[in-house]
């Protein structure tokens, strides 16, 4: 298949529940594109994750309910629709495939997952098919600071900071192979505290209205 696309744009996660996090992050990345579409891709089985609570329908159900009202903001469930396990390199070039070779495709992911990367599966090789977008969320915050001085948290990304830019624009004009740290102002929301939140009977504000009806509506999470 042939995607007919300037650029694609995609935000792999549980998503368990989808919350304001991921939409204004989705929402930023969408802006620094010239308003282009951010594709929501949710991952059936996490390999980097506990399984979710949920089961994939109501994960499904509930990122509709965000795309429904969200312009810019659109579902890829290529992942759920496979029938082995989702890994990120599998739907990489899945999508390189698709996209043809000079088609930009940008991979957002939050600093969290920025730091477990060397640890996906031959997350080395990403870079050959996309650029990675970074956005930046509390706690890691100057990871550029941890790089520089050495830290061991961060000595295992050499490869992706090789490929550091600081001209967004990159990203545009070229295939893949840029890693950029967006330094949008931080959401310090996370599905874990949401889940929590719930559990202990609280009214969560970091989830859309619909989202968090529907939750209501069919007791998830407590
Ligand atoms: P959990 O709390 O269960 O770990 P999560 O809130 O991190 O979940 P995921 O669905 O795992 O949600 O996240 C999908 C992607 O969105 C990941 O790349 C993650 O880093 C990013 N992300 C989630 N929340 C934020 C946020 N508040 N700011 C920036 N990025 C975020």
């Amino acid at each position: 298949m042939q995607l007919a696309k300037d650029m694609y744009i995609f935000m792999g996660g549980t998503f368990d529940p989808v919350h304001q996090g991921h939409i204004q992050g989705a929402l930023q990345a969408s802006a620094l594109f010239d308003n282009n579409e951010v594709h929501l891709l949710p991952a059936k089985i996490p390999v980097h994750k506990n399984a979710p609570t949920t089961s994939v329908e109501q994960r499904i159900a509930m990122l509709q309910l965000v795309v429904d009202k969200t312009a810019k903001l659109q579902l890829d469930l290529r992942e759920i629709n496979r029938a082995d396990q989702s890994y990120t390199i599998d739907t990489l070039k899945q999508l390189r495939r698709e996209l043809g070779a000079t088609t930009p495709l940008v991979m957002v992911i939050g600093m969290d997952s920025f730091m477990s990367l060397p640890q996906w599966r031959d997350s080395q090789q990403f870079l050959d098919y996309c650029h990675i977008l970074v956005l930046q969320r509390p706690p890691y915050i100057d990871l550029n600071e941890a790089y520089k001085q050495g830290e061991p948290e961060v000595e295992q990304h050499q490869v992706f900071f090789a490929q550091r830019i600081f001209d967004a624009q990159k990203l545009s004009s070229a295939a893949g192979g840029c890693l950029y740290f967006y330094q949008q102002p931080p959401i310090a929301i996370s599905a874990s505290e949401i889940r929590q939140q719930i559990k202990n009977k609280k009214h969560s504000y970091l989830l859309p209205v619909a989202v968090a009806i529907y939750i209501n509506q069919h007791h998830l999470y407590q």
